[in-house]
């Protein structure tokens, strides 16, 4: 499995994490910012279905959610799961960096949660 390529910013003053960047926090308006990477699991905040897919999916629709890390990084990624009566928010998923799409024959990767 590839290392996740995310980088979360975390506000030095605060820390309050932002994914993807602001040019200031959120709440403190600090401009002073830490690189972190996603660690842990992640829990399910929210999730969706969606059909009509962009060019480069085979899929006939896909499952969308976005999960929180144990170290507070929220990224929005594809759920591995058959049908979406198998998600509940609040539940554990494990993130993979996969290839999610193929654009003119090259593999696109992005962010995975696996039930
Ligand atoms: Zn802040």
């Amino acid at each position: 499995m590839s290392e996740i390529e995310i980088v979360a910013f975390k506000c030095k003053k605060c820390g309050r994490v932002h994914y993807p960047y602001h040019d200031r926090c959120l709440d403190c308006k600090s401009r002073d910012f830490e690189e972190i990477a996603p660690k842990g699991d992640a829990k399910l905040l929210a999730y969706t279905q969606i059909f009509n897919l962009p060019w480069g999916f085979d899929e006939r629709f896909l499952i969308i959610g976005v999960a929180e890390f144990e170290n507070n990084v929220k990224a929005m990624g594809q759920i591995k799961a058959d049908t979406i009566d198998q998600l509940k928010t609040g539940m554990k998923l494990k993130a993979g960096w996969e290839p999610i799409r193929v654009v003119a024959g090259e593999k696109v990767y992005g962010l995975k949660y696996e039930l």
